[in-house]
């Protein structure tokens, strides 16, 4: 909702303060991570770590049933996925993240942590309960939805910008149990979610999912749910997509 306002805010700057007022008002860009050097296959360290869980959702060209391991080493399936992401955005495709790639990872954080076009709100329980009353804390259960944003901004992104809603993001134990979620449900711990692609079919969307490096695809009638179970000690660990 903050950043409907802000960008209704924008729009009305842009028709009525011209160009100084449209510069004065405009959004700030995102508290960005604080690059400090070019990252390229070999480095290890938390800016690493960063540049993995960005370009998490860069797994794979075609269905393949792999991740980006966020380590902190910079490794071959580190640098595949940057190339997919520089690619997807234009960039020099040279797998390094320089300058230019980490202003375009910048262009996608949001200042508030979240990403450019997912805010934590529409991730929170349904039941007014935010990111708590989960099976992690409140503060596990925002950094996983935070991995959760980067591979969506993917699959958005693989959409041609199309939106995506979120039917159901975090659930709290209580909520999960109040709309008859199983009793292991990955909502729980904020690695999953429902989505919706806007003009696109769930079989479109799975598409997407399978090259983005989530691990549990299921489909439904309406709806595509995707998680991370691979990546995450909180259930099932074997990848599971449905057909
Ligand atoms: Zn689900």
């Amino acid at each position: 909702m903050a950043k409907m306002i802000v960008r209704l805010l924008f729009a009305t700057c842009l028709t009525f303060g011209g160009l100084v007022a449209v510069n004065a008002a405009a959004p700030p860009e995102a508290a960005a991570y604080p690059w400090s050097r070019t990252l390229s296959q070999g480095m290890s360290g938390s800016d690493v770590r960063e540049l993995q869980i960005r370009v998490a959702g860069w797994a794979a060209d075609s269905a393949s049933q792999t991740y980006v391991a966020v380590d902190g080493d910079f490794g071959p399936g580190t640098t595949a996925a940057v190339i997919r992401f520089q690619r997807a955005y234009g960039l020099s495709a040279d797998g390094v993240a320089g300058p230019q790639t980490q202003a375009q990872l910048n262009a996608l954080e949001d200042s508030d942590g979240s990403t450019r076009n997912f805010a934590w709100s529409e991730f929170y329980s349904k039941d007014g309960s935010g990111f708590s009353g989960g099976k992690v804390s409140s503060t596990q259960v925002r950094e996983n939805v935070r991995r959760l944003m980067y591979k969506l901004e993917a699959v958005r992104k693989k959409a041609g910008n199309a939106p995506i809603s979120i039917n159901s993001g975090f659930r709290s134990i209580n909520h999960n149990a109040n709309v008859g979620g199983a009793s292991n449900s990955l909502h729980m711990y904020g690695v999953a979610a429902d989505i919706v692609v806007s003009g696109r079919s769930v079989s479109t969307v799975m598409g997407y999912a399978k090259t983005s490096g989530f691990s549990g695809i299921i489909r439904y009638s309406s709806f595509t749910h995707v998680d991370s179970r691979v990546e995450y000690p909180y259930g099932s660990q074997s990848w599971y997509w449905t057909s």
